[in-house]
Parts: C-alpha cells; sequence; structure tokens
C-alpha cells in the first residue's frame, strides 16, 4: 500500500474483519492482490465474539482449496443429525445420509475468525484493527474514497479501485447503497445462550412447543448453544439460570425424551428474527458480501455459509479486474450470487415456519399445517431427501 499525502491507496478496501471479509483478504492476499481491511473492533474482541457454528460442505471446500482450514480439520466435527420434538413425539434426520449425503462441519465462528486473521496476517495482509469506516465518497467513480476514524478519534483515508462492503448488516456499505430491497421483520425473538456444558445429545434438537421455538446446537465438547424464543421486549435477558433451564427442559420434551445437561449460562443476547434481500448487492465500486449483502435469520444456519461463498465470488471477480483489466465477473457478480441468497431465504423462511407457532388470525389453522409438515418430515423419503439437500446446501 502506499501513502498518498495523508490518503493511503490500495486495490481493493474491505470493511469488516467477519467471516466475509477475511476470506475476501485471505483469497486476495493468496492471487497477490493489494488490499486492506478495516475493522471497528478490536482483535481480541473479534476473536472471541461467538456467533455460527455450522459450517456447510461448500464452505469446508472453499476454506480447503485456499488453504485456510488447518483449525478447521484439528477442532471441526463432523455433524449429520438434527432432531425434531413436538407433541406428536421426536424423530431424527439423519441428513448426512439422505439427500446428496453430506453433513455439516461444526467449527465455533470465533475460531474461524481467528484462523483466517492469522493466516491473513502471516500472508503480509494489511490489517487495521478499532478504525471504524464512516463514510465512503465517490463509489461510482474511478477512485472511491472512504473516511475512517480511530479510537483517538483521528481521521484516515483510504482510496481504492474497488471496496468489498463486508461490514454485517448495520455496516456502512448496506446504509449507503441505494438499491432496492425487500424486509421481512419476523415479530420473533430469541434468547440465544451459550451454555458451558456439552451438549444434551450430539445432535442439533428443534423443539417445536405452543409456548415458544426452543433448540440446542452443539458447538464443542464443552460448549453448547440454547435456543429460546421469547417475548421481543421482555426481560428473557435478565431471567435467572434455573429459570431458563427450566424453560428449555419444558419445551425440549426432557421429561419424556431425558434431561438437559445443565452447566453455567456464559452468554446471552437477544436475537429479532428478520429477513432483507439487496438487489443488486453493488453500486458502483462498491460490492456487497456476507451480511451486508443479505440478513438472514440463524435459523438454518446459512449467513456464515454465505458470506464464505460470498467472499470466494467477489475474490475471484476482483482478482480478474485487478490483474487482468477483466470486469466480466464483477459485472455477473450480483446476478450469480443472487439465486443462491434466495434459495437460502427461502429454505430459512421454511424453517421459521416449521419451528414456531402460528399467531394472527388463522394460527389454529396454521398449527394444523405446521403438525402435517412435521408428519411429512418425519415419514416421507423424498420430504426427508430434500430437506437434506436444502439444509446443506448453500
Ligand atoms: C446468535 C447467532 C447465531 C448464528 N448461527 C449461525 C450458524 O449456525 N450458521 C451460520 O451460517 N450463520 C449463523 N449466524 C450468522 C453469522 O454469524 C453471520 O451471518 C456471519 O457473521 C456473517 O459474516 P460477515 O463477515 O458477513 O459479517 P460479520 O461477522 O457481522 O462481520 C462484519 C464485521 O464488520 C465490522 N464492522 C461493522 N461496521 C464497520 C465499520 N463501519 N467499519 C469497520 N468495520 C465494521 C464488525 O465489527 C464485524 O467484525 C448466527 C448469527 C448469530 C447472531
Amino acid at each position: 500500500m502506499r501513502a498518498d499525502g495523508s490518503t493511503h491507496t490500495t486495490a481493493v478496501l474491505i470493511l469488516g474483519a467477519g467471516p466475509a471479509g477475511l476470506v475476501l483478504g485471505n483469497l486476495l492476499r493468496a492471487a497477490d492482490v493489494e488490499c486492506v481491511i478495516l475493522e471497528r473492533r478490536s482483535r481480541a474482541h473479534i476473536e472471541q465474539r461467538a456467533r455460527a457454528g455450522f459450517l456447510a460442505p461448500e464452505s469446508v471446500a472453499v476454506l480447503r482449496e485456499h488453504g485456510l482450514d488447518a483449525g478447521l480439520r484439528a477442532g471441526g466435527q463432523t455433524h449429520g443429525i438434527c432432531e425434531f420434538r413436538s407433541a406428536a413425539g421426536r424423530f431424527e434426520l439423519n441428513y448426512a445420509e439422505l439427500g446428496r449425503g453430506e453433513p455439516h462441519t461444526v467449527y465455533p465462528q470465533q475460531n474461524l475468525v481467528t484462523d483466517l486473521v492469522a493466516e491473513f496476517l502471516r500472508r503480509g495482509g494489511d490489517l487495521r484493527f478499532e478504525l471504524t469506516a464512516e463514510q465512503i465518497h465517490d463509489r461510482f467513480g474511478d477512485r472511491p474514497l472512504v473516511q475512517a476514524r480511530d479510537a483517538e478519534g483521528r481521521e484516515h483515508r483510504f482510496a481504492a479501485r474497488y471496496i468489498g462492503g463486508c461490514d454485517g448488516a448495520r455496516g456502512l456499505a448496506r446504509r449507503t447503497v441505494t438499491v432496492a430491497r425487500t424486509v421481512n421483520e419476523y415479530d420473533i425473538t430469541w434468547l440465544a445462550l451459550l451454555a458451558q456444558a456439552p451438549p444434551t445429545t450430539s445432535t442439533v434438537v428443534y423443539g417445536v412447543h405452543p409456548d415458544g421455538f426452543a433448540g440446542q446446537m452443539p458447538r464443542s465438547a464443552e460448549i453448547t448453544r440454547y435456543y429460546l424464543q421469547c417475548a421481543p421486549h421482555g426481560d428473557a435477558l435478565n431471567w435467572e439460570e434455573p429459570r431458563i433451564w427450566a424453560e428449555l427442559a419444558r419445551r425440549l420434551g426432557a421429561d419424556r425424551h431425558g434431561p438437559l445437561r445443565e452447566g453455567a449460562i456464559i452468554e446471552r443476547s437477544l436475537v429479532h428474527l428478520r429477513s432483507e434481500i439487496l438487489d443488486p448487492l453493488q453500486e458502483g465500486k462498491l460490492f456487497l458480501a456476507g451480511d451486508a449483502a443479505t440478513s438472514i435469520s440463524p435459523s438454518a444456519a446459512k449467513g456464515a455459509n454465505l458470506a464464505v461463498l460470498g467472499a470466494r465470488a467477489l475474490a475471484e471477480a476482483f482478482t480478474r479486474a485487478v490483474r487482468h483489466y477483466d470486469h466480466t465477473a464483477l459485472d455477473r457478480y450480483s446476478a450469480d450470487l443472487l439465486p443462491r441468497i434466495l434459495r437460502a431465504q427461502q429454505f430459512s423462511n421454511s424453517m421459521i415456519e416449521l419451528l414456531h407457532p402460528p399467531t394472527g388470525p388463522a394460527a389454529a389453522f396454521r398449527r394444523d399445517l405446521q403438525r402435517a409438515q412435521l408428519h411429512s418430515l418425519a415419514t416421507s423419503r423424498s420430504h426427508r431427501d430434500f430437506f437434506a439437500e436444502s439444509y446443506v446446501d448453500i
């Protein structure tokens, strides 16, 4: 990177060091394309921020093909079964043996981020922590400019040929673009919990209960994620631990299916389920990837996977544009990625409808349909195959 007065110039400026920005940065470094990543948080913060865990086979393949899977190979666990519990009983869906016969790999997102930061720096990458991008100027021009501010309030300016907007759902890139968007606010809130406890079963468990969804997602031998549907503005964040465990046990049918393995709740936050689709994923020289490009609820574990996929596509397109002055892949980026985003959104939406108690005027009728869906998923081979394929697909 060159210093041009007080403005730093690079080929690709990446906003955000989440999975999208870090995969993009690593692939650009490997292709010898100059880039800088700006991240508003500290390194310690992003390396501890627990979020996703389930990686689809295609994400794992991208990481493997680009030499980013050492940690994943050492610490990732293969998962291929999910379980549904409802008033009708419980059934397992061994998706690794249905559909395309592929499992997930469970690897906590903070571990992946830690690996990707280390590898980016090892590849000689320029990563600026605690630098918040505040404004994007001239995104339709030849050399867009980003104004950023550090923790001491000093201003920094970066000029680039292209900007990778990978700064998440509430980042600057999403706020800047004026493209068309559709939104669904689901009016469903989850209390997202991390427990210092081994998973109760080695499978994902989806509890469909009239009082609200409850779920268990294994993360590691010592840590388990639980979700508990709760009132959007209620006091669930302040619930005592015994109350949380009692509610999880009730909605997951612990009396019939066995007690939960309890432990200290080490993290809790509220997740408001929301989807947003932007089209196109680009405006001028600013290209969006990951959560910046689409918001998707965690119900089907697609967000981090779409981030990896978008970053791979963007890295290839930027590389061709910067190294060979060939813009065809950049021109196609949005049209190529959108169908995959839409498919993930569609499946995620169907999971939301399957897992949560219907509300509104036709609630009782839709509850019956939900029962029919669960019955079909338990008994129909073709439905199970389709679910299995969609579950690991991105
Ligand atoms: C509780 C929970 C559970 C989830 N479970 C799953 C799962 O099992 N599977 C799955 O696939 N997905 C899951 N997700 C979604 C997944 O975590 C996200 O989709 C993923 O983090 C998206 O990656 P990203 O790089 O696009 O964005 P992010 O990870 O949000 O990274 C964006 C980065 O940009 C930085 N940033 C923001 N604004 C600026 C700025 N102005 N300047 C500089 N930097 C900025 C942020 O600090 C952040 O580090 C879950 C999410 C949550 C909240």
